[in-house]
């Protein structure tokens, strides 16, 4: 087990040492002092998604949408409410796929919203379709080891 984890801030990029008896939501980024885990699921552009998924240690889950897309709007408080659910063991964030087409492109995005998880820089599960609240908490719990939820 590590004794600590590797937050990538969603503004700047910087990787942050959490320990892990520190309390992540009220945790700042030492760069650039935004919270690590402000309860909104940012949205990320294609170089900070690959730091997410790459450089930080936790679990991430990323929406993709896009803005036109009605089911995408309908689900956006549901995944708000689920990203207080479930960070700060697990990072949320959002992906818009017509701002970062090749993002998405690289991800094989057929529709939208699309839901996946990522565990140890590797895909572990992904999901289309909106989903509510406790749909999207349950759906992620299902799919991630004990030990690290
Ligand atoms: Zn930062």
């Amino acid at each position: 087990m590590t004794q600590e984890n590797l937050v990538v801030c969603t503004k700047c990029g910087a990787i942050n040492r959490l320990p892990l008896t520190r309390k992540g939501s009220d945790a700042k980024c030492g760069k650039c002092g935004a919270r690590l885990f402000s309860g909104h699921p940012e949205n990320v552009d294609a170089v900070n998604f690959d730091r997410q998924i790459g450089r930080g240690s936790l679990p991430v889950l990323v929406d993709v949408w896009a803005p036109w897309c009605g089911p995408c709007k309908m689900m956006a408080p549901a995944y708000e409410a689920a990203a207080k659910a479930l960070e700060p063991n697990i990072r949320l964030i959002k992906l818009n796929s017509d701002a970062e087409q090749s993002a998405a492109a690289k991800l094989g995005i057929r529709g939208i919203p699309t839901m996946i998880l990522f565990h140890h820089q590797r895909e572990i599960a992904r999901t289309s379709g909106a989903m509510s609240t406790g749909q999207i908490v349950n759906w992620v719990r299902s799919h991630l080891p004990t030990d690290a939820s």
